[in-house]
């Protein structure tokens, strides 16, 4: 646990009692700080107050004295309705400020490495501390993704943290100060949390806002509005700015072509590996989130060969692409994390022979556009919500069955894929939806899937990486308002 001795003997609020906002009372408490808790949901505060914090009075509002208040990224605080006690604390020029912060403000000694993008957040998080733990340097690795921030260890000097910040943290972090920032891409998300396109960039731009020497900017040049950024903080001198794109040759940055990671940020480009020998990161997505985190281990002095190999040793993020299991010639993938076409589309292009199980809460818009790779599917199996309107679309292009749950699409799309014997056939959970109609969330479903497939064909299972959860509401699925 990281001590936030700074607010020792002082009286600070915490609001939002998730994951995050408890670990926070935590270590306010223990550092001696007079904690005061609150959430708008009365069942997350009563669990608050079971663990002995005291109520903030959430009605009277009353913030004399307050120093802090540390206010849960998940919880909407401006769009689209501001919340009462954040216009409340701005007017007494109290900032909110959420976890994260904490962490910065108490740990200055440690390099600060923040990740953020709309999409491959965790998955760069999590490989670029595996490059640095797999070259010996001291690692911490949290924020977003997995560990709550303030229950990390604390590091000093010489040790790294390496920090996934989604857009609603970035909101709350007045003091990230880093070394080293990475903008992966920019796509339209959470616009009516953030108040619009405009301000959903502007919240992203801030992870290069007050970096600290020697102010490493790493930014995907492979979308529109990261390509305007780059070429900003290019031109405004102070930044060391290294472009990644899996797109074309980059100069002074770090890219891909046909699969093979070049180094171009010294005198002459070089190879660094032949990224198709990564079996946990398939697909141009993940090879943009590869080349983000040898851009940051290059520019934290971590040699090739060491990133190579990390690169090799990745084991992937459960629900993410993640293989669950082979059964003779087919493979079963669990990824529960595509919540959206967009995504399901990254894992589509991956494989031909795909037995797609799909379906759930649906997302605006469908799966229309994935139209261009039906013809890597070979039958689909539709469950949940969607089923119905996916059937639509497919309708007369793909041949699918609609299946009662997980469990019965699981046992056909197996059975058919066993006997179809076709090469690189692979059973595909890549729902394209939110997870709520049928599972609390899509780590839920995930776990579901890899479940039933190890019970209908058991065999040694891959243990689940200790870092898939997400502490906090993220970019990705916001899914259900979150205390
Ligand atoms: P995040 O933390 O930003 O939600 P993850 O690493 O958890 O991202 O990946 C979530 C999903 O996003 C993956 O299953 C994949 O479909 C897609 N994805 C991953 N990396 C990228 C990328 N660089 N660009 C676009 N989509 C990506």
């Amino acid at each position: 646990m990281i001590p936030t001795l700074r607010y020792a003997g002082e009286r600070v609020v915490v609001m939002g009692l998730g994951k995050s906002g408890l670990s926070a009372a935590r270590s306010l408490r223990s550092s001696g700080a007079g904690v005061e808790v609150w959430d708008d949901q009365p069942a997350s505060l009563a669990a608050g107050t079971a663990h002995g914090f005291a109520a903030f009075d959430g009605a009277g509002m009353n913030l004399n004295g307050v120093v802090a208040l540390i206010w849960s990224p998940g919880v909407p605080h401006a769009y689209p309705q501001a919340h009462a006690l954040a216009v409340k604390a701005r007017a007494a020029n109290l900032p909110l400020v959420c976890d994260v912060d904490l962490l910065l403000e108490a740990q200055t000694d440690a390099a600060v490495i923040a990740i953020t993008g709309t999409n491959g957040k965790s998955t760069t998080t999590a490989l670029t501390a595996h490059i640095f733990r797999h070259a010996g340097r001291v690692t911490e690795v949290g924020g977003n993704l997995g560990i709550p921030a303030l229950d990390l260890e604390p590091l000093g000097r010489g040790g790294t943290y390496v920090l996934e910040l989604s857009s609603y943290q970035l909101e709350l972090v007045p003091h990230l100060a880093c070394e080293t920032a990475v903008l992966l891409n920019i796509t339209p998300d959470h616009l009516d949390r953030h108040g619009g396109m405009d301000k959903y960039i502007a919240a992203k731009r801030r992870i290069f806002a007050r970096q600290r020497h020697p102010r490493t900017a790493i930014i995907g040049v492979d979308d529109p509005h990261c390509r305007a950024l780059y070429e900003a903080l290019r031109s405004d001198g102070l930044h060391r700015v290294v472009p990644i794109s899996v797109e074309r040759a980059v100069g002074g940055g770090v890219y891909v072509t046909d699969g093979m990671l070049i180094d171009a940020t010294g005198a002459a480009p070089s190879t660094i590996v032949d990224l198709r020998v990564a079996k946990s990161l398939p697909g141009a997505h993940n090879w943009q989130n590869a080349a983000a985190a040898a851009a940051v281990a290059l520019a934290h002095g971590i040699p090739a060969s060491a990133i190579a190999a990390g690169l090799k040793t990745f084991p992937g993020l459960s629900h993410r692409q993640e293989l669950v299991a082979v059964v003779d010639h087919v493979s079963f993938i669990n990824d529960s994390k595509a919540t959206n076409a967009d995504a399901a589309e990254k894992a589509l292009r991956c494989y031909r022979n795909i037995y797609w199980i799909a379906g759930g809460q649906a997302k605006a818009g469908g799966i229309g556009s994935l139209a261009p790779l039906f013809a890597h599917i070979r039958h689909a199996f539709l469950i949940g919500e969607a089923a119905a309107a996916f059937a639509e679309t497919l309708g007369g292009k793909v041949a699918f069955d609609l299946c009662r749950d997980m469990d019965a699409a699981i046992a056909a799309a197996g059975k058919m894929a066993l006997a179809d014997n076709q090469p690189g056939a692979t059973v595909l959970l890549s729902p394209a939806c939110a997870s709520f109609d049928m599972f609390k969330d899509f780590e839920d479903r995930g776990n579901a899937f890899r479940e039933a497939v190890l019970k209908l064909w058991p065999q040694t299972p891959r243990a689940p990486d200790a870092q898939s959860g997400d502490a906090q509401s993220g970019d990705s699925e916001p899914g259900r308002p979150r205390p």
